[in-house]
């Protein structure tokens, strides 16, 4: 029997034509990121030749030297260069006051010019790869000095961080919305761009094994770790005033539980999927002053081995630091089919692993029939979700010892995407912005979910403002703080430890 294919709910549609306006050109992000993933877009035909960009930044530079400076960013991030000169021809650079309005009359007159020149159909979208102080601005001017009223399409696509709590978020969110509708601005959180982070929607809704057993009547409790090996290296400044609280809890971490939580929507329409993650925030237990500390602790490294820093040592870093760059955290659902099972999220800097997993741990069998090897338990049933930097799927199962009638061996089912081709296996980034261009929304941010996401972190960074933490406590390439692992300890859990873990490895 064939399934009925939802298929019909998807938007499937080709890129249109469109205009690019980047601010922030000059910037890392725009480096790193963005003009790869453009390329990218560019070789595999996602970009129709009506397409073009507009980089604006402070310096003074002119078409050529950005071009160069495109072009020298994609033959950084691969070898492939094929076409090259013609996909920087469609690039064009303005120097840029964010502020002032003459800035934004000779960027509509450039703009207009490439509508004709490439038949755009007036389609903008407008990336903002600049520090959120600018975004009110940018918002602003883009409608005043005409740069929105075209025939097409006008999108705003902004980074992160979205405000430092929820009322500066509501704030911003004021201000962008004076200029744009809540359907037209896409608010990234790159990890929702992460194939196997989009993947946990396919591994439950396209599986007949999973769904049925996805609640507190099987699962006993939901991991999900993204740790990293680096410290803060050059961005203390930035990093004393947000932590790992607001870094990552605020918006990844809690991204990835909203989706292993959500009920199933009625499609993978953006609008359905986007409802079903709400009312997961909705049903999350929200944290009083009083409890904070039952459900989440914080840590921070010291100096660790072979000269690694403390954190309160690093550059731009207050020597008596009380930010955290290390959360562990107990998330609940009150509701049917999650009540009892807890979702536990850690995050931390200067851990001994570069690691994102999802593991999510299913109930014990009700009666043991075999043996293990030296009385050892039984293990669980794991689901493993390996998110970065290898990506794939692990189930870890118990399988007849081999010779041995009455004994089990844990045996691990996997799936590696590391076999299929990595040039085409898109990267975050260039996922996104094909979905901009799209119009597709799916994977971006909608403000219901920043603002509940803000009201749960916000009681957490309040109770720790108003309590000086005893950091130190971990050093540095360790796993963290002794609490993290008392946190799981008092519900008779423990974390599944990274390494074990391995997508590769087989018993
Ligand atoms: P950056 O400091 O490297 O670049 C900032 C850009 O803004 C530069 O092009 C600069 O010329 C421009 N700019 C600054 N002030 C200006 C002004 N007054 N008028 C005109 N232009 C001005 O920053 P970045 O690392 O590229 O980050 C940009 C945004 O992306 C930030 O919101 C950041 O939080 C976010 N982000 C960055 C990364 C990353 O990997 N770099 C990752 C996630 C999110």
């Amino acid at each position: 029997m064939n399934l009925k294919s939802g298929v019909r709910n998807v938007k499937q549609s080709e890129t249109p034509s469109a205009l690019t306006i980047l601010f922030g050109a000059t910037g890392d992000l725009a480096k790193r990121k963005l003009y790869p993933s453009l390329y990218r877009l560019y070789r595999k035909g996602h970009l129709s030749s009506g397409f073009a960009v507009i980089g604006t930044a402070r310096r003074e530079w002119d078409n050529d030297i950005f071009r160069e400076h495109v072009k020298k960013s994609v033959m950084e991030s691969t070898a492939v260069q094929e076409q090259i000169d013609e996909f920087i021809s469609h690039f064009y650079y303005l120097p840029h006051d964010v502020s002032d309005s003459d800035s934004y009359v000779a960027l509509r007159t450039l703009a207009n010019d490439l509508d004709n020149k490439y038949a755009l159909g007036g389609n903008r979208l407008f990336y903002l790869a600049m520090a959120p102080e600018f975004f009110g601005t940018i918002a602003d001017h883009l409608k005043e000095d005409g740069l929105t009223d075209t025939e097409g399409f006008g999108r705003l696509v902004i980074e992160k961080p979205f405000g430092h709590d929820l009322p500066s978020a509501q704030e911003l969110n004021e201000q962008i919305r004076r200029s744009f509708d809540e359907k037209d601005i896409y608010r990234i959180d790159h990890y929702l761009g992460k194939e196997m982070v989009q993947n946990i929607e396919a591994i439950r809704f396209a599986n007949a094994l999973f769904e049925p057993l996805w609640n507190n009547r099987y699962i006993s409790n939901i991991q999900i770790t993204s740790s990293e090996t680096l410290g803060v290296e050059e961005r203390g400044g930035y990093y004393e005033t947000s932590g790992a609280l607001k870094d990552m809890v605020q918006n990844h971490m809690l991204q990835m539980v909203s989706l292993l939580a959500m009920e199933p929507p009625i499609s993978l329409q953006d609008d359905d999927i986007r409802r079903e993650k709400v009312r997961a925030f909705r049903s999350m237990r929200p944290l009083t002053l009083e409890t904070v500390n039952d459900y989440f602790v914080r840590g921070q490294y010291g100096p660790g081995e072979d000269g690694m820093l403390g954190y309160r040592e690093e550059l731009n870093v207050n020597p008596e630091s009380n930010t955290e760059t290390y959360v562990a955290g107990k998330v609940m659902f009150d509701n049917f089919r999650w009540a009892g099972v807890p979702f536990y999220i850690r995050t931390g800097k200067r851990m001994p692993l570069k690691s994102t997993k999802i593991v999510v741990q299913f109930k014990d069998i009700p009666m043991n029939l075999y043996y293990r090897p030296d009385d050892q338990e039984m293990e669980p049933n794991l689901l493993v979700i390996h998110i970065q930097p290898e990506e794939g799927i692990t189930l870890h199962l118990n399988a007849k010892r081999a010779g041995h009638q009455l004994q089990t061996t844990p045996v691990k089912l996997s799936y590696a995407n590391s076999g299929v081709d990595v040039m085409n296996t898109p990267e975050a980034y260039e996922k996104l912005i094909h979905d901009a261009m799209r119009g597709d929304s799916t994977n971006f941010t909608h403000w219901d979910e920043v603002a509940l996401s803000w009201s749960f972190v916000d009681v957490i960074a309040e109770a720790w403002r108003n309590e000086k933490a005893a950091f130190p406590n971990y050093p540095a390439g360790t796993k963290g703080p002794k609490a993290s692992d008392e946190l799981l300890e008092k519900d008779g859990f423990f974390w599944w430890p990274m390494n074990m873990l391995d997508v590769n490895i087989c018993n």
